[in-house]
């Protein structure tokens, strides 16, 4: 066994204690008092890993904890997150989702996958890398933020604080996973986000039945619209939304093409024989990094309870999220909806910006992908997968965009870790592998 193996097993104990700890920390948006807390187990487990550390706020924010350790010619910055997606609904934890509680080699609480342990690794890794190799080669700086579930809305106010905080070379996000193969994937970006919510009344009040011959009813009225907003084929038909898209190379789509991608797996996950909008395999692996998605996340509207109520609802409701690419701008988008629905005689239809992230995509050849995959690849035993971004979002356009940082994930996310879902998991053994992955990364990013 060479030194880091030697260390993390020794230290594996301990580490797992660790990482209970921050979990049992219940810091959601609705909790100040719990983010709070997170912040400043984080704060304080990053000076007991050496680093110096300081804490960016401003008023009714959750903080923003900054730590900075090592020192060389290439700067990394870690984009991390400490709050968690709600727990509810609760009954379907099989053990109380702050509790955490290790079974079968897995460890159970909310926020273990997303984004906790990783963000606890990370840090963890500059011990081991120590231990193993001495001080870090490169100069590692943690952005360990706590609004990231809400769509990470004050991150711009909490950089604009420090400049230098953003001063770099390359990017580590948030997360990482392993596909059903074992094999790591290395996300060198990720998708933005508009969410808005609909709003639709045709009455004053709702209404009997019977007088459905004349009076107009909200949900047709909703429906109507949102029929407006997509084609068969997936295509959105908001006018000008496709113009600020950076288009995608043949090159680039054949390289994400020939990748592996589990179609298989997702099919029989979700119970389905074919994908959406008429897309075949390829289609849908590719539009999963390049195409921009209109999503109906949640719609209601009248009467949903058992048996019957013959009513005309008054008003209709509707939460959307586009996904999107590079350079789509959400305010912008939001705006072209806006003139999309009243050149469709929606004007009555009102729009709420609930939050708006910008995609980014770094090159796939940065240096910081390179050694990614080098130590990824040696630490699961299997070929890292390099994919241009993922499908979800985060907030790295904010912290790469000026200087073009490369992007990577490294972690162990694995298809069944049920992240914002009840029982949120890590297989432990998957969670020293990448705690090995990391450390070595340390030294490998200083040399790629
Ligand atoms: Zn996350």
């Amino acid at each position: 066994m060479n030194d880091l193996d030697r260390y993390i097993s020794e230290n594996a104990d301990r580490y797992t204690e660790e990482l209970r700890e921050l979990c049992a920390i219940p810091s959601e948006a609705t909790d100040p008092a719990a983010l709070d807390r997170a912040a400043a187990w984080c704060m304080e487990r990053m000076r007991g890993a050496g680093c110096a550390t300081r804490e960016v706020r401003i008023a009714d924010v959750p903080a923003l904890a900054v730590g900075e350790v090592g020192a060389g010619r290439r700067t990394l910055i870690a984009v991390q997150h400490y709050d968690v997606q709600p727990a509810v609904p609760l009954e379907l934890w099989k053990s109380p989702p702050y509790e955490p509680a290790v079974r079968d080699g897995a460890m159970y609480a909310r926020g273990v996958s997303d984004n906790k342990g990783h963000l606890l690794l990370r840090i963890q890794a500059i011990e081991a890398h120590r231990a193993a190799y001495g001080e870090l080669p490169i100069r590692l700086r943690f952005l360990i933020e706590g609004e990231e579930e809400g769509g990470s809305v004050d991150l711009h106010r909490l950089l604009e604080k420090d400049p230098g905080l953003t001063d770099g070379d390359g990017a580590l996000k948030e997360g990482g996973s392993i596909d059903p193969q074992g094999r790591p994937s290395i996300s060198c970006g990720n998708k933005g986000i508009l969410y808005v919510q609909l709003h639709v009344r045709t009455l004053a009040l709702d209404a009997h039945s019977a007088g459905a011959t004349h009076l107009p009813n909200a949900a047709w009225r909703l429906s109507a619209a949102l029929a407006t907003l997509v084609d068969e084929r997936g295509r959105i038909l908001v006018d000008g939304f496709y113009d600020d898209v950076t288009p995608v190379s043949a090159e680039e789509r054949e390289r994400h093409a020939a990748q592996p991608w589990e179609a298989d797996e997702i099919r029989r996950v979700y119970g389905i024989d074919r994908f959406a909008w008429g897309r075949d395999e390829r289609e849908a692996h590719l539009a999963s990094a390049f195409e921009p998605t209109c999503n109906i996340a949640g719609l209601w509207s009248g009467y949903t309870g058992s048996k019957t109520k013959t009513v005309i609802p008054s008003e209709a409701f509707c939460k959307i999220d586009f996904r999107l690419v590079p350079e789509q701008d959400p305010d912008t988008l939001a705006g072209l909806l806006r003139a999309h629905l009243d050149r469709h005689g929606f004007g009555d239809v009102e729009i709420d910006y609930v939050e708006g992230e910008r995609a980014y995509r770094g090159r796939t050849d940065d240096p910081l992908v390179r050694a990614c995959v080098a130590v990824a690849t040696e630490a699961f035993g299997a070929p890292a997968i390099v994919i241009p971004n993922n499908a979800g979002t985060s907030p790295m356009w904010l912290v790469s965009h000026a200087k073009r940082l490369g992007n990577a994930t490294l972690g162990m996310g694995h298809v069944g870790a049920a992240a914002h879902a009840p029982n949120e998991n890590v297989i432990m053994a998957n969670y020293w592998r990448a705690l090995r992955a990391t450390a070595r990364l340390y030294s490998e990013y200083a040399r790629a």
